[in-house]
């Protein structure tokens, strides 16, 4: 019995591990044949999970035709995706920003162009954008937001301000982006980090605990009284220059330096009462709103004159101080954007290549160079 059994079972056997083995090669080539079909998007850079969408959905073909795309990546792996918009997604430039498929179909459906939207969403953050796609399609695009330091969220002050006063788009992008649309020290940004950089004026705010990481004595020599203050960067600065100055035969003194908010309290309260609010709305920063906190602002005299807008120390300052990295902060030329009249005296250390910059951009205020450079 059990002879004739086991010659039974031996064939059956081997028929189940026939099957079994084609069904595991089966498998196998089915297997290795959609690995490379994905990896044939892989090497395009779609991620696993676009690919395996892009393998499913049927549109292996167009998007090998189309090639390398990542908003068309994006796309596939958003739930957003929409098949009517594909090749616009394959034509808008990707940006790293959260809802970006979202907000291009809703930009898209507005009826924006492939190139407005990629001017669209260069210029905005994810929420700008967003609120941008809630209304009717704008005109000016073009027009603004050529100038890479445009922003989106500031397109309706741009085109009222533009409208009202006839300014350029340029003038405009600069005033707004400034806030100097909006009231002074009441519409304002608190900067909290010190910086040779920094930027400080009737919008942007000192706290009143704010006190320069490196303030130092200035060595009675250089100035005019002996407690004053300053950063050891523009002191180290002011010092070099000094020295050139000395040199070529002129003679500088520090007539102002670091004040501290309560500083500039009290003299506020002190121009206040001597020559009232209007002189001080005029010529006096509030608290907080004053360069001389950073630390990094100096009033310069001259020696040999009182008035230093006469002396040939002011000309000497002219056509040296971006050397050592120090601009003047307030002329009639660009009071627009500053707010402040005309002070000859009043220099701040920005270091040497933003003065540089500015000194050879036809002194360009630091409102302007941080408009383009810094306010990102
Ligand atoms: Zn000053």
């Amino acid at each position: 019995m059990k002879k004739i059994s086991s010659i039974r079972i031996k064939p059956r056997f081997a028929a189940i591990l026939k099957i079994f083995g084609f069904l595991i090669v089966l498998f196998l080539a089915i297997f290795i044949f959609y690995r490379y079909q994905i990896s044939t998007l892989t090497k395009l850079e779609y991620s696993e999970e676009a690919s395996n969408k892009i393998l499913f959905s049927g549109y292996k073909r167009k998007v090998l035709d189309i090639g390398k795309s990542k908003t068309l990546n994006a796309a596939f792996e958003s739930e957003y995706f929409k098949e009517k918009y594909l090749n616009n997604y394959a034509k808008i430039k990707y940006i790293e920003q959260d809802h970006l498929i979202e907000n291009i179909n809703k930009l898209l459906k507005v009826g924006y162009s492939n190139h407005e939207i990629n001017i669209i969403l260069s210029h905005g953050t994810s929420e700008s954008v967003s609120e941008f796609a809630k209304r009717d399609k704008v005109r000016y695009l073009e027009e603004y937001f050529s100038y890479d330091f445009a922003k989106l969220e500031n397109y309706d002050r741009y085109i009222q301000y533009s409208d009202e006063t006839g300014e350029d788009e340029l003038e405009t992008i600069l005033y707004i982006n400034l806030n100097l649309d909006k009231p002074d020290y009441e519409y304002t940004e608190l900067v909290k980090d010190f910086s040779i950089d920094m930027l400080i004026n009737k919008h942007r705010n000192l706290g009143e605990d704010f006190v320069p990481e490196d303030l130092t004595t200035i060595p009675s020599e250089y100035a005019a009284e002996n407690d004053f203050e300053c950063s050891r960067l523009a002191l180290n600065a002011f010092i070099e220059m000094n020295n050139a100055a000395t040199k070529d035969g002129y003679s500088l003194i520090i007539n102002s330096a670091y004040r501290s908010y309560q500083d500039q309290v009290d003299l506020v309260e002190l121009y206040r009462r001597s020559y009232g609010d209007s002189y001080v709305e005029k010529y006096v920063a509030l608290p907080g709103f004053s360069e001389h906190q950073t630390g990094l602002a100096f009033d310069i005299g001259s020696r040999r004159s009182n008035i230093f807008a006469n002396s040939k120390e002011y000309i000497w300052m002219k056509d040296n101080a971006y050397k050592y990295g120090f601009v003047m902060r307030y002329d009639e030329r660009y009071q627009d954007l500053t707010e402040f009249r005309k002070e000859p005296w009043h220099y701040r250390y920005v270091g040497k290549d933003i003065a540089k910059y500015i000194y050879e951009h036809n002194n360009m205020s630091l409102e302007e160079y941080f408009v383009i450079f810094l306010d990102k």
